[in-house]
This record gives C-alpha cells, sequence and structure tokens, in this order.
C-alpha cells in the first residue's frame, strides 16, 4: 500500500515538474525577445500554426509527433523535450528526499533525506525553476536574466527568515543571517575572481549575471551552498572544458566562450540533493586520515 501512494505522487511529482518546465520552454523562446509568455498562445515558430492542447502535453506530444510539427512537418528541437525531462527528473528527486523515508521507511541513498515540509518542497521547486530558466537563456543568448539573479536574491533573503530550513537553521534570525552573509560572500568571492581575471587575461572571464547568480544561490541555500557550488561548477566547467578541447571545439589557453550559469546552476542543484550528505562525507574522511 505504501508503494502504491509512493508511486502515485512520483508521478504526479514528475508530471508536475514536466509541465512547469513545458511552461518554462515558452519563457525559454519569449523572455529574452521580450514578448509576453502569456499571450499569443503557443504556436509553431516556423508555419505560425497554433499548437492544441492535446498537441502540447510535457514529453508525451513531442514523442508522438516524432519530433515535428503537426501542421508543416518541419523538425521541432528535441531541446524543448530534453528541458521537459530535466523539469520533472528534479521535481522528483526533490519528491524522492522525503518521500523514500517517510512514505516507503527506505533511507534514499546518498543521504538525500529530509523531513515533509511543504514549505521547503515549494522552495525547492521555486529554486528549479529559476535555475532551469536562467541556465538555458544563457545558453541561447550568453546572459543571465535579472530575473532569475536579482530575484533569486531579493526572495532568498525573507523567505529565509520564513523558511529557516532552507538555511539548515533552527530559528528565523540565524537563517536570516546565513541568507544575507552567503549571499555577500557569493557575491564578493566571485566578484573578486572576475575582476583578478579580467586583469591577467584583459578579457571580461566572467559576466556579472554569474556574480549575482551566485549572490541567488547564497540567499536562498547559505554561504556552505555558495563554496560547494563553486568548487563544483569550477571543477565540471573545467572538464566540459578540456572536453571541447579534446574535440577539437576550443583551443587550448584560448577563450572559448562557454556560459558559466548553467554550470553554477548544476552545482546550485547537486547541494540542494545531496551537499550536506557530501560535505559531511568528507569531513569524516579527513578525521579518519587526520
Ligand atoms: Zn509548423
Amino acid at each position: 500500500m505504501a508503494l502504491y501512494y509512493f508511486i502515485v505522487f512520483a508521478l504526479f511529482a514528475f508530471s508536475l515538474g514536466a509541465c512547469v518546465a513545458s511552461f518554462l520552454n515558452v519563457c525559454i523562446w519569449r523572455l529574452p525577445r521580450e514578448e509576453s509568455v502569456v499571450s499569443p498562445p503557443s504556436h509553431c515558430p516556423k508555419c505560425n500554426a497554433p499548437i492544441r492542447w492535446y498537441q502540447n502535453i510535457p514529453i508525451i506530444s513531442w514523442c508522438c509527433l516524432r519530433g515535428r510539427c503537426a501542421n508543416c512537418r518541419q523538425p521541432i528541437s528535441p531541446r524543448y523535450m530534453v528541458v521537459e525531462i530535466l523539469g520533472g527528473v528534479f521535481f522528483l528527486l526533490a519528491y524522492m528526499q522525503w518521500a523514500m523515508p517517510t512514505i516507503l521507511g527506505y533511507l534514499p541513498p546518498f543521504g538525500m533525506v529530509r523531513l515533509f515540509d511543504p514549505w521547503m518542497m515549494a522552495v525547492e521547486a521555486l529554486a528549479i525553476t529559476g535555475l532551469i530558466l536562467g541556465s538555458f537563456i544563457d545558453l541561447d543568448h550568453f546572459y543571465l536574466p535579472d530575473r532569475v539573479t536579482i530575484g533569486g536574491m531579493v526572495l532568498g533573503v525573507p523567505l529565509s527568515f520564513l523558511v529557516p530550513e532552507m538555511q539548515g537553521q533552527p530559528d528565523r534570525i540565524g537563517a536570516l543571517c546565513w541568507s544575507v552573509g552567503g549571499m555577500a560572500g557569493g557575491f564578493l568571492f566571485l566578484w573578486a575572481v572576475g575582476a583578478v581575471f579580467s586583469r591577467l587575461f584583459r578579457k571580461e572571464a566572467l559576466g556579472f549575471g554569474d556574480v549575482k547568480l551566485i549572490g541567488a544561490v547564497g540567499a536562498f541555500f547559505g554561504p556552505w551552498a555558495v563554496l560547494f557550488t563553486i568548487i563544483m561548477s569550477s571543477v565540471v566547467g573545467s572538464v566540459a572544458g578540456i572536453a571541447l578541447v579534446v574535440r577539437g571545439r576550443a583551443k587550448l589557453g584560448g577563450f572559448t566562450a562557454v556560459p558559466y550559469g548553467p554550470f553554477l546552476a548544476l552545482g546550485a542543484l547537486v547541494w540542494m540533493y545531496w551537499g550536506p550528505a557530501i560535505f559531511d562525507w568528507y569531513l569524516r574522511l579527513l578525521r579518519l586520515n587526520g
């Protein structure tokens, strides 16, 4: 019986994430073009044919239409479906964090444990939404929208006061301090790194959007999240850079414009699900060897 509930709610969480991401696909296309995200309703970018509701079901419609517009048969980018799958998976992970121990009585792997807290779920959903939106706009247009970065900083601080669990703090004032500290620390650190790099290489190495994004990560999840996100994103970013060099798509020592926003977003999401567990594991490793 418990398994039955677990699966029903898991399907709901995945579908909800996919639907949110489906709307994000619209925002990713329209926000940088300063178009309204509500009107006109969805239409094929090539032939302008309106997309009917049954052609607009996340993931399923793309597969049924085999990635082509129902009207003009022009290919539709598989990225729409990829974004929807990502939204579904991230919402599903946020759900599993508390549902596996609470509903199934089973501890999920890698310390993804959280007590059921509807406010915390809402905060995670908000963070996932903002990070997907920012990442894909950054991939397409090489900038992070202020709605995501400044919006995240402005929302993160009062939300931390209302939901202290975001900062892993028991009391509201403590959570507020961690939020402001994380925001200021992340912002100033990445800003300083960017300033030093642009002095050394005489070229802008870090966009100001990235600096504001790490500020938002700090406002939401505190200074440890900032530290983790910066380390994780620079490691993954370096690996991606090396992969580009190996595949001949970039020159060693040369500058290839790669948006850093998606790497920061990935780091922040990994922190949200597994960060504290990874820190615990690392601290235990230090103690064992020290
Ligand atoms: Zn079409």
